[in-house]
């Protein structure tokens, strides 16, 4: 049997979550100039593992409705560009688990 029966895809595993969005966000990237000039490489879009920040052309659209409060971008922007918080109570991420 190879390894790959017990790999499960991000796919597989966001099934096992769902989320209720709230209409406002929860992040919110404080300077897309910053972004344009001074983070050539915008490690947001790769050390998200919901994949919420995508670079548009000169601005960075934030999908928070997928957030998985993971915290990661908190700490993770060399700039301390994104302002992180949780999600209104009742609103955010909910896990199938259990
Ligand atoms: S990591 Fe921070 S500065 Fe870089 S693109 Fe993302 S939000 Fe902008
Ligand atoms: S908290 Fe985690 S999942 Fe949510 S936007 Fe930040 S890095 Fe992505």
């Amino acid at each position: 049997m190879s390894d790959k029966t017990n790999v499960q895809s991000i796919e597989e595993k966001q099934y096992l979550v769902r989320f209720k969005a709230n209409t406002e966000s929860h992040l919110h990237v404080l300077d897309s100039d910053v972004c344009a000039t001074k983070c050539p490489d915008k490690i947001c879009t790769i050390f998200c593992p919901a994949e919420v920040y995508k670079w548009e052309d000169i601005r960075m659209h934030v999908g928070y409705e997928g957030c998985h409060e993971c915290g990661s971008c908190r700490i993770g922007c060399p700039h301390e560009n994104i302002k992180w918080e949780y999600p209104k109570g009742g609103h955010g991420i909910i896990f199938r688990l259990g």
